[in-house]
C-alpha cells in the first residue's frame, strides 16, 4: 500500500505513522527525520536544509523531490511505502503523482490551539526517532522505548512554531482539496486518544492495525 499522512505539525503523523507502517509491514519515511539525520551528518543536503529548518520554513523541493525520488526507489519500497511529512505542497504532490501511484491519502486534523501545546511540550528521541509529550514521561529527559536521551527539537519554540503553522495553511491544507477530487483522501479527527485515532485510520484503510 502506498499511503500519504497529511495534517499540520503535531498532529500525530510521525506516532500513527509509526503504528501503521509497522502493522503493514512497510517503511515508515518521514522527510523531517531524514532532513534531521542529515543535518546531524553534515551531508550536502543536511547543509542546505538547516537554515530552512530552523526558522520553519520549507526546504527547497528541488532537495526535497529528489530526496524522496531517491528514497522511493529503493528495494523496501517495492511493496508499499508510508510517507510522513511530504508532500508539503502542490507542486510536491504534483511531482510524486509523476513517480508513484498512491492507494490512499490520510488527512489527520487538529485545532491549531490544541497543536501549540502539543509542539512546545514535545521531545523527541534522536536515537529511535520515538516522539513524546512531556505530560505522558515519567523521567523527561529519558526515552522510554530505548533509553536515550530526550531532546527538544530546534524547531519546536514557539516562533518556529508560529512560522510552520502559517506555512501549513499557506501551502499544505490545500492537499486535502488535491487528494478529495482524486478520490484518495481519508479523514481522520487527530483530536481523539491516540488508539482511537489509529483504529479511525485502520477503519479508513480498511486494514487491521
Ligand atoms: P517535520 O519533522 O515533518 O515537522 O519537518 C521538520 C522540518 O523539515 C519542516 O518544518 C521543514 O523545514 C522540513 N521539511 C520536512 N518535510 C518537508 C517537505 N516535504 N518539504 C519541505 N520541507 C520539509
Amino acid at each position: 500500500m502506498n499511503l500519504v499522512f497529511l495534517g499540520p505539525p503535531g498532529a500525530g503523523k510521525g506516532t500513527q505513522a509509526a503504528v501503521v507502517s509497522q502493522a503493514l509491514r512497510i517503511p515508515h519515511i518521514s522527510t523531517g527525520d531524514m532532513f534531521r539525520k542529515a543535518m546531524r551528518e553534515g551531508t550536502p543536503t543536511g547543509l542546505k536544509a538547516r537554515a530552512f529548518i530552523e526558522q520553519g520554513k520549507l526546504v527547497p523541493d528541488s532537495v526535497t523531490i529528489e530526496m524522496v525520488r531517491e528514497r522511493l526507489s529503493e528495494d523496501d519500497c517495492k511493496n508499499g511505502y508510508l510517507l510522513d511529512g511530504f508532500p508539503r505542497n502542490l507542486l510536491q504532490a504534483e511531482a510524486l503523482a509523476e513517480f508513484s501511484q498512491l492507494d490512499a491519502a490520510v488527512n489527520i486534523a487538529v485545532a491549531d490551539e490544541k497543536l501549540i501545546a502539543r509542539l512546545s511540550g514535545r521531545r523527541f528521541c534522536p536515537k529511535c526517532s520515538g516522539t513524546f509529550h512531556i505530560t505522558k514521561l515519567a523521567d523527561e529527559k529519558i526515552c522510554p522505548n530505548c533509553g536515550a536521551e530526550l531532546v527538544q527539537r530546534a524547531d519546536d519554540n514557539p516562533a518556529t512554531i508560529a512560522n510552520r503553522l502559517s506555512v501549513y495553511h499557506a501551502e499544505t491544507s490545500p492537499l486535502t482539496a488535491f487528494y478529495a477530487q482524486k478520490g484518495l483522501l481519508k479523514e481522520v479527527d487527530g483530536d481523539l486518544p491516540m488508539e482511537v485515532v489509529t483504529a479511525e485510520i485502520g477503519k479508513a484503510l480498511a486494514v487491521e492495525l
